[in-house]
């Protein structure tokens, strides 16, 4: 089968990262072990320079680009974390930067967005008005339009993420993705098809935002209501080229919810010292939700971002965090 991206490319985009990113850390925790009955790996990609993996395809993207395409200047959209990846990619770079972001995203993220120095244009209720937005401006403007899940370099980018993880534990039984466009999950399963074959990728969404996993389960792209409160999976719609990729790779595709993923968010704050905001949880979330699944095996889950709100991180000490936890724990 042929895609537009191959294992040669993710090869490529770590050479293009080298001297820009250093390889994160992965730790296991007994703790963590202790209550999931499995080897978790917890890969950090919450120490990323913007806090979150997708850095790694920001950056790649803007390194291929040619000097003349960047001077231009860049427009995207995003809910936060891809916004902060091409802020900081571009700032490295020195192009400039425009990102639609729906007025509803997190106040933290659209700061740390314009201290990188782009420009943030707050529009509309949801990631599908915010798109619509930034075409409209790119066009105007003559910006090069960055899609968020289709642009193949930002999936190559973040394939670096599980070179690292797969080269340093081979003998891995499955790595566990969270998902919003699907761009992380599609590059895991080009790497695991070529390092790990019996490594199984399994991704992960909120069921309260599942149009990546309905495009997976039906093999088509489909838009689906987008009610979840984590900012890092919130997308409408599936996206063509990650789905492609993960039409062929994917082991599995679970769906977990809002409140699960808060418990797991907070049992990283509380058994890994690690701050997470709700995306990065999600795949540890999903592991808690199939314990007998998981039992006795070695298991990474990818903590994607550590951008928490501050009322995240107000609630992970409050009651609702403990009733969460108490009950998953003695599920
Ligand atoms: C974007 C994001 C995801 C989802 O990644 P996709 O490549 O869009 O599927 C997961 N976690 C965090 C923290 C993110 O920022």
């Amino acid at each position: 089968m042929e895609h537009e991206l191959t294992y040669a490319d993710v090869l490529a985009a770590r050479d293009l990262l080298t001297g820009h990113l250093p390889v994160t850390p992965m730790w296991s925790y007994p703790a963590l072990d202790a209550v999931t009955g499995a080897t978790v790996h917890v890969k950090h990609e919450n120490v990323q320079p913007v806090g979150a993996f997708k850095v790694r395809g920001g950056l790649t993207l803007l390194a291929a680009m040619a000097p003349a395409q960047r001077a231009r200047g860049l427009m995207t959209y995003s809910t936060g974390n891809h916004a902060l990846s091409l802020a900081y990619a571009c700032a490295v770079f020195g192009a400039p930067c425009s990102v639609v972001m729906p007025a509803t995203a997190s106040a933290e993220k659209v700061r740390a967005v314009r201290a990188l120095g782009a420009t943030a244009v707050l529009h509309g209720a949801d990631m599908a008005s915010a798109q619509e937005r930034a075409e409209q401006l790119a066009a105007e403007g003559g910006r090069h339009l960055v899609s968020p899940g289709d642009t193949p370099a930002l999936l190559a980018g973040v394939g670096t993420t599980y070179l690292e993880v797969l080269e340093a534990r081979p003998d891995l039984d499955a790595v566990v993705v969270p998902v919003g466009s699907g761009t992380g999950a599609a590059a895991a399963c080009l790497v695991a098809a070529q390092l790990a074959p019996a490594c199984r990728v399994i991704a992960v969404q909120s069921s309260a935002a599942p149009a990546a996993h309905d495009s997976w389960r039906g093999g088509a792209c489909v838009r689906r209501p987008n009610r979840t409160a984590v900012d890092g999976l919130a997308t409408g719609r599936g996206f063509t080229l990650p789905q492609q990729l993960m039409r062929a790779g994917l082991a599995d595709f679970r769906l977990v919810s809002d409140a699960e993923i808060f418990a797991a968010q907070r049992l990283l704050a509380s058994h890994a010292h690690t701050l997470a905001e709700g995306a990065g949880a999600a795949a540890l979330a999903a592991v808690l939700a199939d314990r007998d699944g998981f039992a006795g095996q070695r298991v990474a889950v990818v903590c994607t971002g550590g951008n928490a709100s501050a009322a995240e991180i107000a609630a992970l000490g409050g009651p609702a965090g403990r009733a969460l936890v108490t009950s998953s724990s003695c599920g």
